[in-house]
This record gives C-alpha cells, structure tokens and sequence, in this order.
C-alpha cells in the first residue's frame, strides 16, 4: 500500500444493479465501503440506458393507447407525434430521476461513501480514481468488486452514426418517431421501440 493511499475495506466500481447489492451487503456486514461511479448520477445502465427507460416508455406508451381507445367514444384524444414523443420524455425522466433518488438515500443510509471518477487498477488491492477536474485520488482495498457493467456492442461492419443509424444507447435521445425501423443487430431492443413508437 502507497503510502498516499486512503483504505477501504471494499472498493467497488461500477453503481449499476451489481455495484449496489455488492456495497449494502459488505456495509450491512459492517465493512466500510467505497463505491466509484464514473457517471455523475448512480444507477448504471439498467437506470439511465437499459431496463427503467425502455420498460418505463413501454408502459407509458401502452397507458397512452389504451387511454385512447377506452374513451375513444366519450372524447377524441388527438396528439401531435412530437407532443408523443416529448411526454414519453418527461415521463421517462421523472422515473429516472425517482430511481436515483432512491439509490442516493440507501447508498446514504448504510453509510456507503461514493466518489465520483472513473477507476483504473495500478495493482491488485490498488485503484487510481480519476475525477473529471483531472485529480487523482489513489484507493488501497482489501477486496475490490469489479461491476464496470458493459456497453453496446459496435460491429465494425455497421456504422453507427447515432443520427440514422443508432445503438441502444442513442435510440434514446430520439427526438421524433421514424417512419420505420430495421433491426440490424439486436431485434429485442427494435422490438421494444416499436411497441412503444407504433412505427413499423
Ligand atoms: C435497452 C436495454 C434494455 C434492457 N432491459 C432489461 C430488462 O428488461 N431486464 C433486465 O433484467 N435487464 C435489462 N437490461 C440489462 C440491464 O440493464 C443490465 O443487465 C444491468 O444494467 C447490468 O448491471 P451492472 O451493475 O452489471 O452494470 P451497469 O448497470 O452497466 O453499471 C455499470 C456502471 O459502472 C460504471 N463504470 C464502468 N467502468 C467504470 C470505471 N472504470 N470507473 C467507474 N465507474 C465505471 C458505469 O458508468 C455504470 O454506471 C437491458 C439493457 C438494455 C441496454
């Protein structure tokens, strides 16, 4: 251990599902924990990229159909496809939003300290953090729990252009509906678009 070092008993990278249970089971059993996330907010993909956005768009989508068809003779329901896909939005933030919020308050609660870098490995028990201003803290762990998660594949074939040609991560950020779409490498994830979008 370097001497400039600070020491946890777990150092955990990564706040996704995996990153959480590891820091509140070790902090439950009284270790001290640290836990890195180089994103700004916790939750990893499955809060910001993954399983909350697309289920959460999903099922307000579906909620925003079967309203129109329910009352489909009481009331005409009318939408422009841009106020569509700005409420899918709003809504889809403020899911977000409530799940960071309750990650926040339990990584608080059981006493989990959380910096925010990204983390690189300079030995076994020892880990660099990186902060966005550019310093660098050196952290020296008795067991280090590797939960860095993954990222959308790019094929070297295909070429992502995040505008006509998106990954899971970008598809997101839409601000229309397409016309169409083609699934090119994962039809799960087109799938799921088109249930919530309509577009075929
Ligand atoms: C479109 C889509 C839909 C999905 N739907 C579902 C679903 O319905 N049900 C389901 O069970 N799963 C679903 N998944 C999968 C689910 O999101 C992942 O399995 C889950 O997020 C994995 O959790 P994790 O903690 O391993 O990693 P992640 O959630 O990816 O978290 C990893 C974290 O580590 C951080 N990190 C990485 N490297 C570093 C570093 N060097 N230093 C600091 N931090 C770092 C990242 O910023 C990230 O926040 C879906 C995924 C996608 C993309």
């Amino acid at each position: 251990m370097s001497a400039e070092s600070e020491s946890v008993d777990l150092l955990v990278v990564g706040s996704g599902p995996a990153g959480q249970k590891a820091a509140i089971q070790a902090a439950k059993a009284g270790r001290r924990v640290l836990v890195i996330e180089q994103e700004c907010q916790v939750g990893g993909a499955c809060v910001h990229a993954g399983t909350i956005p697309s289920k959460t768009l999903r099922e307000t989508a579906s909620a925003l159909v079967s309203f129109k068809q329910r009352s489909a003779n009481l009331f005409e329901v009318k939408m422009s496809p841009d106020l569509e896909v700005a409420s899918l939005m709003a809504r889809l933030e403020q899911v977000v939003k409530a799940h960071e919020r309750t990650i926040t308050e339990q990584l608080r609660r059981n006493h989990v300290e959380r910096w925010h870098g990204r983390a690189r490995f300079v030995s076994p028990h020892e880990v660099d953090i990186l902060a966005v201003d550019g310093t660098k803290r050196r952290v020296h762990a008795q067991l280090i729990a590797i939960a860095s998660g993954s990222r959308p594949r790019a094929p070297k074939d295909v070429p992502i252009d995040h505008e006509r040609i998106l990954d899971s991560d970008s598809i997101l950020s839409m601000t229309y509906l397409p016309e169409s779409l083609d699934p090119v490498v994962d039809p799960g994830d087109a799938l799921e678009l088109y249930v919530v979008s309509g577009v075929s």
